[in-house]
C-alpha cells in the first residue's frame, strides 16, 4: 500500500495526463471539423466559378444583341436600296441610322472579344483552383487518418489512466482528496511535489531534517515550508 502523499502524487500524475489528453482531443476535433486550407480553396473556387458564369451570361447577352443589331442593319440597308424611299431627307436619316447601328455593332463586337478572353482566363483559373482544392482535400484526408489514429490512442490512454486512478483512489480518504483538489486549484495544477534530496521538487527550497524524515516515512501530510505543496517521497 503506498503512503498517502505518494498515492496523492500518483493520482496527480494520472489526472494531469488525462487533462492533457482531453485538451489534445478537443484540438484534434476542431481540426477535423474545419480544415482551413480546404475551406479557403473551396471558397476561392466558388468565387472563380461565379465569375466564370457571369462572363458566360454576358457573352450570351452580347451575342443576342449583336445578332439583333445585324438583323436591323440588314433591314435598313435593304430599305435604303429598295427604291421605296423617295424623300432625300428620309434617305439621309436612314443612312445615319445605319451608320449609328454599325458603330454600336462594332463597339459590341469589341466588348464581346474582351469578355471572351476574360472567360477563357476564368476557365483556366478554374482548372487551377480545382486542382489546388483536390490537392488540399487529399492532404486533409491523410492528416485526418493520422489525427483519428492519435485521438483513438489518446482515448485508450485516458481509459487506462482512469482505471489506474480509480485503483489508487481506494487508498485515499475522501477528506484528503478534497483537500488535494483545493490545493491543486490554488497551486497551478500541482498540489503534490516530489521530494528531491531534501528539497521540494517544485520550488527547490530545502526542508528541515525532521520534515524530510517525516516525508520519507509517509505517515502524515507534510507541506513544503515555502510553496505549501504536499511533499511526497517518490
Ligand atoms: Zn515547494
Amino acid at each position: 500500500m503506498p503512503s498517502l502523499p505518494s498515492a496523492l502524487y500518483t493520482v496527480q500524475k494520472l489526472e494531469i495526463a488525462v487533462d492533457k489528453a482531453r485538451a489534445r482531443i478537443e484540438t484534434i476535433e476542431e481540426q477535423l471539423a474545419n480544415d482551413e486550407v480546404v475551406v479557403a480553396r473551396r471558397n476561392a473556387l466558388d468565387k472563380i466559378i461565379k465569375d466564370y458564369h457571369h462572363t458566360q451570361t454576358t457573352i450570351t447577352d452580347l451575342e443576342l444583341e449583336i445578332s439583333s443589331l445585324a438583323q436591323k442593319i440588314k433591314e435598313v440597308n435593304e430599305l435604303l436600296y429598295s427604291g421605296k424611299l423617295k424623300n432625300p431627307k428620309e434617305l439621309t436619316e436612314r443612312q445615319e441610322e445605319v451608320e449609328s447601328l454599325q458603330r454600336r455593332h462594332k463597339t459590341l463586337e469589341s466588348r464581346l472579344m474582351t469578355v471572351l478572353t476574360e472567360s477563357e482566363e476564368k476557365n483556366k483559373q478554374r482548372e487551377a483552383a480545382e486542382e489546388a482544392l483536390s490537392e488540399a482535400v487529399t492532404n486533409q484526408k491523410q492528416e485526418n487518418i493520422d489525427l483519428i489514429a492519435e485521438k483513438e490512442s489518446l482515448q485508450e490512454q485516458i481509459a487506462d489512466n482512469l482505471r489506474k486512478r480509480k485503483s489508487t483512489m481506494k487508498s485515499i480518504p475522501d477528506r484528503e482528496y478534497k483537500n488535494y483538489r483545493l490545493l491543486r486549484k490554488r497551486k497551478n495544477g500541482h498540489a503534490v511535489a516530489p521530494l528531491k534530496g531534501n528539497a521540494c521538487g517544485l520550488c527547490g527550497v530545502s526542508q528541515t531534517t525532521s520534515s524530510v524524515q517525516d516525508i520519507q516515512e509517509g505517515k502524515s501530510i507534510i507541506y513544503c515550508e515555502n510553496c505549501g505543496r504536499i511533499l511526497a517521497s517518490v
